[in-house]
């Protein structure tokens, strides 16, 4: 009798359907940075790099935001692609891997059914050593992915820069968070609030405290949804 509490635990970030004039989107936590978002029959993974990806659909669609390995596992992309799969990411990511169409900080372009934009992701003061960033800003992309006029904003690495608190009309945010690489969650938490999303799901965010994300944001009107992604 105790195998299926057990299971409900096991599942502890099942998918999230989202309305949109185009039907219903769903958003499938897979661990850390991945996930997947399903929309009008087509599978688009984010930066699938980490957790299990059996019995998961084929990609139809592959967006990757940079090139550490929590964000870009070519052994990964192995497993889910298929002959049809469009990849698209920044330079440095099509510079690691063959079939990557180059999307820059800045520019829009379909993805399928999904318009995607990219947005400046980089660090304002954090790095391996003074001088020098985790994440120089050029080299990763941030996303607004558009589908049915809903706006889902994927934050990659950063901190809280400024191109981030100004972005309007966010339905579904997934912002970043953890040390020593982006922010802090007061930090992510001051720049969510900046840009007010609908929605917002804190993800890669291993040893950070969620909850402090939360309370910082409470009584502000925005949804936090803390789920856990880095369930077995
Ligand atoms: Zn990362």
């Amino acid at each position: 009798m105790k195998y299926p509490l057990l299971a409900l635990f096991l599942l502890a970030a099942p998918s999230e359907d989202f309305p949109t004039s185009a039907g219903a989107a769903r958003i499938t936590p897979i661990q850390h940075a991945s996930f997947l978002l399903e929309a009008g029959g087509k599978a688009l993974y984010v930066d699938p790099a980490m957790g299990d990806y059996a019995g998961r659909p084929k990609a139809d669609y592959i967006l990757i935001t940079d090139i550490h390995g929590d964000h870009l596992a070519p052994q990964i992309i192995d497993q889910i692609k298929q002959p049809a799969t469009a990849m698209m990411g920044p330079q440095a990511v099509a510079d690691k891997l063959a079939g990557v169409s180059v999307i820059s900080n800045g520019e829009k372009k379909a993805l399928g059914p999904f318009q995607v934009e990219a947005i400046p992701m980089y660090n304002l003061k954090r790095g391996p050593e003074p001088g020098k960033f985790f994440h120089d800003k050029g080299r990763g992309n941030g996303y607004v992915v558009t589908y049915g006029g809903k706006r889902f904003y994927i934050s990659g690495d950063t901190e809280a820069i400024p191109e981030m608190k100004a972005l309007k009309n966010i339905d579904v945010a997934f912002v970043c968070m953890n040390l020593p690489y982006t922010m802090t969650p007061e930090e992510a938490a001051e720049a969510v609030r900046a840009f007010h999303p609908a929605i917002v799901y804190p993800y890669h965010y291993r040893g950070s405290d969620t909850g402090a994300f939360a309370k910082a944001l409470a009584g502000t009107g925005i949804e936090v949804r803390v789920r856990d992604w880095y369930a077995k």
